[in-house]
């Protein structure tokens, strides 16, 4: 006996997914609680499979099965496929576990021909509706099942229109339409228009079929992940019509607002129209609402199921609905989609309405979706009217989110002065590097055309919480005339423009932005999280402001303070550059001098900020001649201020250039041959601890030594910090705790884990560093090629964004592994961009790190994330 591939509706239900697809189980499950659903079937994915296997045929006992089932609707609905008379009509649908843009649409009216055709309008009494109902499956038939280009039905019904609607076309006016189309179809595929119903039906399914492997559908399947060999199901279903006349509608509703999750029901319907009208825009549907007083008994029913539904699936659902002749049937019903305000609230109130409990909230929510929580959006039907006006200039990385509207600048002093006028800018450069720092406070919004995800400009930008575009290739700048070129498009200084960092788009203009505030469902929500979890989650930050913002967020300390970051502040820059420049150690300790209690100030706001909880400052690590200008004008500005000869600052300048910056003298390569350096940075740290502990605040100090690749550096470089400590405590009379470790950002740290471990109390993975120097790929070249690599799929995302756990991770887990042999109580963290992406954060807890670390405004989304990996789900429905 053949293999059982058809199912009616009455035979499945919701827990059928992977064998009916996500459509076929739902209206299954509408049908098995008695909601009104039309009769019809479900021909499985195991079939599709099947087809697949057997070179593109229906498997044996297929078709047979799909017939008997025919027959079973013909019997419930009392009409018959064919009937001249009576004629029972289908819709064909493709459903696939998970849903899927690209896939076959729907084909209505299936089992129409002249002579059905007839019978319908005569049983109807409605011509019109009749030669309607043709039309549309002939239009369908042909574009879905046959292959033909949608537009060009389109432009025959345009020129018949004649800029009327739809529904003032004629019975004739219709039926002209449905020859043309046929011959249309007749010429492209040297092929008549099949008018056998069970014909037609045979290759609709085909088409279904083989529509799973269309390119689109596999496009989409790489880019979410979801395997080839699921395959997708088939629904047959009893044709009803909601244009029938002015008793009849169709419509499409949520159970709860899906922008907001307000509770209550939000659609919209159109009276005498058929489904796709109304997501068509044919004609402009009316919110749902009215339905109450156009046909409340039917109105009624509807709010009724759809309450049920939502209760049934104890969720918010998406449903499809047709009047017909005043009575409601139910087409569809899913899970709908919704924005990350959306989430939070309908999670909460199902929570307090006693429908789910805490655990099932918390798993719901997509981590990513609370981004847009948590910064300002740009309003789609803004962008929708930008790009038709021809605004749209160009997409970057999505660097850092939030959406942002301001004047073109190209110079970071401009930035600041202008912003300090009230002016709101958009700083525009090739790429920023530290000294651009004051101009990228002020400005509202960064714009970048080099550098990756993490580039300076997007770490920055993501510390602040600052919109962030970065690597838009497109991108021309001269900075000397001012201008932004895009595709031969020219934007001048001052030219207003606006980002949008969650999306990576740049408009031309001022666009309007929707600001988000915090509901207090969000509190409530992250409370449950909070209870979920065992990864602890820090952030970083370099200033009391930006720990500030992150103890709001709810860090749990600080994972990664890059002290330098502070080196630009106020007039410090001045010393840190006669640091840089001395010639020689004498000259060098009274620049540091200088710096020590500034510095001193910073970590003494640091640890107030952060009392009770841990703080990770990590010594100097970037090149020095980060530090310095590099323009012939900006170098004699410079010496002059400095007293020093112009062509001594040029020769240092040039002294410090490097062929490759991100691999020379930096990280604890500094401290090492500049011992001077750390030793001022540890008295700093220590000094405001003791200071801050005498207060009565609670210090953690967690002294971090960069880019460690031998245990002896980590050695040396311990000892002047632990030297430091001791002398400061002997002054100041204070005892202090603290920990000196290391962060893991080269192969060869991670591979002699064990005996760094030795030395470093605690590990914290560097993985920006770790991932450049995994993948030899400079994380500020990469951009260039990068997004192409993910495009062509040799990598399924860029590494600086999403920890590639295949290689990268695997040196994590065998750095703490290693680590944990040498150090039991190794303590363990993340502190590059990672941190704060979610399935970076799953793999985290997966590995046993003790904590991870990223900026402020993702704390949130690293704390569900790791409460989701906590609760076991590593996997989310698409
Ligand atoms: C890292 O390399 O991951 C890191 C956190 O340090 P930085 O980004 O400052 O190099
Ligand atoms: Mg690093």
């Amino acid at each position: 006996m053949a293999r059982k591939w058809v199912y009616l509706f009455t035979e499945g239900n919701a827990g059928l997914r992977d064998l009916l697809g996500g459509k076929g189980a739902g209206v299954a499950e509408m049908t098995r609680t008695g909601v009104p659903v039309p009769p019809g079937f479900t021909i499985s994915t195991e079939a599709c499979v099947s087809y697949y296997q057997n070179g593109g045929k229906f498997p044996a006992g297929l078709w047979e099965q799909t017939q008997e089932a025919l027959r079973e609707v013909e019997r419930q609905t009392g009409r018959r496929f064919g009937d001249p008379k009576d004629p029972l009509l289908v819709s064909v649908r493709s459903g696939a576990k998970f849903s899927m843009p690209g896939m076959m649409d729907t084909v209505l009216n299936l089992g129409l021909n002249p002579r059905t055709l007839e019978g319908l309008a005569r049983l109807t009494d409605n011509g019109r509706f009749a030669q309607d109902a043709y039309r549309r499956f002939v239009q369908l038939f042909g574009k879905i099942v046959l292959g033909v280009e949608g537009e060009r039905f389109e432009h025959v019904l345009h020129e018949v229109k004649r800029g009327r609607q739809d529904t003032d076309l004629s019975a004739d006016e219709l039926a002209g339409v449905a020859a043309q189309f046929q011959e249309i179809i007749r010429r492209d595929t040297g092929k008549s228009f099949p008018e056998d119903p069970p014909e037609q039906l045979r290759m609709a399914i085909g088409a279904v079929f083989g529509s799973w492997m269309g390119r689109r559908a596999v496009d989409y399947r790489r880019l979410h992940k979801i395997p080839d060999d699921l395959g997708t199901a088939v629904n047959v279903q009893a044709m009803v019509f909601g244009n029938m006349g002015n008793d009849s509608a169709t419509g499409v509703a949520f159970t709860r607002n899906p922008a907001t999750g307000a509770k209550g029901i939000f659609g919209e319907y159109l009276i005498n129209a058929q489904g796709e009208d109304v997501v068509a825009g044919v004609r402009t549907p009316r919110p749902i609402a009215g339905l109450a007083e156009e046909m409340p008994a039917a109105y009624e029913e509807f709010l009724r199921i759809a309450q049920k539904l939502e209760l049934h699936y104890k969720d918010m659902q998406d449903v499809e609905f047709t009047v017909e002749r005043g009575k409601l049937w139910m087409l569809q019903t899913r899970t709908g989609k919704r924005t990350g305000a959306a989430a939070v609230r309908i999670a909460v109130d199902l929570v307090q309405e006693g429908i789910i409990d805490e655990t099932t909230a918390v798993q719901r929510v997509d981590p990513a979706l609370l981004d847009q929580l948590l910064h300002p959006t740009i309003d789609e039907a803004a962008k929708g009217k930008a790009r038709a006006a021809g605004d749209y200039l160009t997409t970057g990385l999505p660097a850092s989110p939030g959406a942002a509207t301001g004047a073109i600048v190209f110079d970071p002093d401009e930035a600041e002065s202008l912003a300090k006028d009230g002016t709101k800018v958009i700083l525009v450069r090739t790429e920023t590097a530290p000294e651009d720092f004051h101009g990228m406070v002020a400005a509202q919004a960064i714009l970048t055309a080099r550098g990756g995800m993490t580039s300076h400009a997007a770490v920055v930008a993501r510390g602040m919480g600052k919109p962030c575009v970065s690597g838009a290739g497109e991108l021309q700048i001269d900075y000397r005339a001012g201008t932004l070129t895009v595709r031969g498009r020219i934007l001048r200084h001052g030219d207003p423009l606006t980002l949008d960092g969650a999306t990576g788009e740049v408009f031309a203009g001022r666009l309007d932005t929707v600001e988000v505030s915090l509901a207090r469902e969000f509190a409530t929500f992250m409370s449950w999280a909070d209870r979920k979890r065992r990864l602890r989650v820090r952030t970083n930050a370099d200033t009391p402001h930006d720990a500030r913002v992150a103890r709001s967020f709810g860090a749990e300390g600080i994972g990664l303070c890059r002290t330098e970051h502070m080196f630009f502040e106020g007039e410090r820059i001045d010393a840190v550059r006669e640091m840089i420049v001395a010639a020689s150690v004498e000259e060098r300790r009274k620049a540091l001098a200088k710096i020590e209690p500034l510095q001193q100030a910073d970590f003494e706001g640091i640890f107030t900020a952060m009392d009770g909880y841990p703080v990770t400052i990590r010594t100097l690590d970037p090149p020095l001649h980060e530090f310095l200008p590099h323009g012939d004008e900006e170098i004699a500005t410079l010496a002059r201020k400095m007293g020093i000869e112009p062509a001594r600052l040029k020769a240092k300048v040039e002294g410090l250039r490097e062929a490759n910056p991100m691999l020379g003298f930096r990280g604890c390569r500094l401290g090492i041959i500049h011992p001077e350096i750390t030793e001022m940075q540890a008295r700093a740290i220590f000094k405001a601890a003791a200071a801050c502990q005498s207060r009565g605040v609670k210090v953690i100090p967690e002294v971090m030594i960069p880019l460690v690749g031998d245990v002896g550096e980590l050695a040396l470089q311990e000892e002047l910090v632990r030297r430091a400590a001791s002398e400061v405590m002997a002054a100041s009379g204070q005892k202090l705790e603290y920990l000196v470790g290391t962060m893991i950002e080269l192969p060869r740290a991670a591979l002699t884990g064990d005996k760094i471990a030795g030395v470093a109390e605690f590990f914290s993975f560097g993985t920006n560093d770790l991932t450049q120097t995994t993948f030899g790929m400079s994380r500020d070249d990469a951009g260039r090629f990068l997004p192409q690599y993910v495009e062509m799929k040799i990598l399924a995302d860029d590494p600086f964004q999403v920890l590639d756990q295949e290689g990268v991770g695997q040196l994590v887990q065998m750095a703490v592994e290693k680590g944990r042999k040498a150090r039991a109580k190794l303590k363990t963290g993340i502190c590059g961009e990672h941190g704060g992406d979610p399935e970076s954060v799953k793999f985290c807890h997966r590995i046993g790190l003790d904590y991870v670390s990223c900026s402020p405004y993702r704390v949130p989304i690293a704390k569900l994330a790791a409460a989701q990996a906590a609760l076991g789900d590593t996997t989310r429905d698409r």
